[in-house]
């Protein structure tokens, strides 16, 4: 998500230049939004992994 369009409702300026206490907390807001995403897909890559090599272990000894 992006926040460099946004407009903010206090000012009226575009938040990403935080004329305002306004728009500085909703900036804070995004950014940390953002890195929270950031940070959870690689963990959510590594636990899908996971759970597929645990499904093909498990596949491969009900065959063998
Ligand atoms: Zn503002």
């Amino acid at each position: 998500m992006t926040y460099d369009r946004l407009v903010c409702a206090n000012c009226a300026a575009p938040v990403s230049e935080g004329r305002c206490p306004v728009c500085r907390a909703n900036r804070e807001r995004l950014q940390q939004e953002n890195s929270f995403f950031a940070g959870l897909n690689p963990m959510t890559l590594i636990a899908l992994l996971a759970v597929l090599v645990a499904a093909v272990a498990l596949l491969a000894h009900q065959t063998v």
